[in-house]
């Protein structure tokens, strides 16, 4: 995952036409509808040719899916990128799909990094991101200006963060049985908050105890945690597309 998102930040830096996938174009001051299809039709070997070019492979596993990519058109990539919006992807792809993943987030945050504050608009769901409407992957808390502890949900997609609301779950909007867990000895800076109407949750990463906290990254390091929700009964609410379990 190191390599891939070293990688991931070196195609960042060069500069690429920014056009948004089709189905995706925001107006100013809009509220955006939630799109009906997955971020599909643009160049994926833009990004993908230089994620994946010369990839040290770990595994014979991870060899064969690096070689299915190089030989996929971009009819296959359109589809894997389909399963992997849809969360469904299927068992055989389960081992590819993080490179898919990491190609769709260079598009669309360089997409979102040439966007104007302005253009931003709302999605009509409030726990969607608002650029791509994408899932968020944890929220964040942090200090901006003299507001300390500011919420903000943070895109698995595009590297977006949005304002929302504390104590309040992400899934059914209910703040009533709202209560936090950690891991005794583990990190202090990352807690799930857990919603007992619905029984899911979502990680909450404070950026004020731990300043060179990622979402992604963090989410990655503390699977322990989502083991211990899971054996509780909760389910994840966070989607992280580095990280597919499948069924
Ligand atoms: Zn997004
Ligand atoms: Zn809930």
């Amino acid at each position: 995952m190191a390599e891939l998102a070293e990688r991931q930040a070196g195609i960042m830096a060069a500069p690429s036409a920014n056009q948004p996938p089709a189905g995706f174009e925001r107006k100013p001051g809009a509220e955006h509808p939630v799109p009906n299809s997955a971020p599909i039709d643009v160049d994926w070997g833009d990004a993908l040719t230089p994620l994946l070019r010369d990839f040290p492979a770990p595994s014979a596993e991870v060899e064969q899916a690096l070689r299915r990519i190089a030989e996929a058109d971009g009819v296959i990539v359109n589809r894997w990128v389909a399963d992997l919006w849809s969360g469904q992807p299927l068992p055989d792809d389960i081992g590819l799909l993080p490179f898919i993943a990491a190609a769709l987030q260079i598009e669309l945050a360089r997409w979102a990094a040439a966007l104007q504050p302005d253009e931003l608009g709302r999605t009509t769901e409030p726990s969607r991101c608002p650029v791509c409407a994408g899932w968020p992957v944890a929220s964040l808390l942090r200090t901006v200006g003299e507001t300390p502890g500011l919420r903000y949900l943070h895109c698995g997609f595009c590297a977006s963060e949005w304002l929302y609301p504390r104590i309040q779950c992400v899934h059914c909007g209910s703040g009533e049985q709202i209560a936090y867990h950690g891991i005794e000895g583990g990190d202090p800076a990352v807690q799930a908050e857990t919603c007992d109407a619905c029984h899911t949750y979502l990680k909450r990463i404070d950026r004020d105890k731990s300043p060179g906290a990622d979402a992604l990254a963090d989410d990655l390091a503390t699977l322990a945690l989502d083991v211990l929700l899971n054996e509780q009964g909760y389910q994840r609410f966070g989607f992280n597309p580095l990280l597919i379990l499948g069924q």
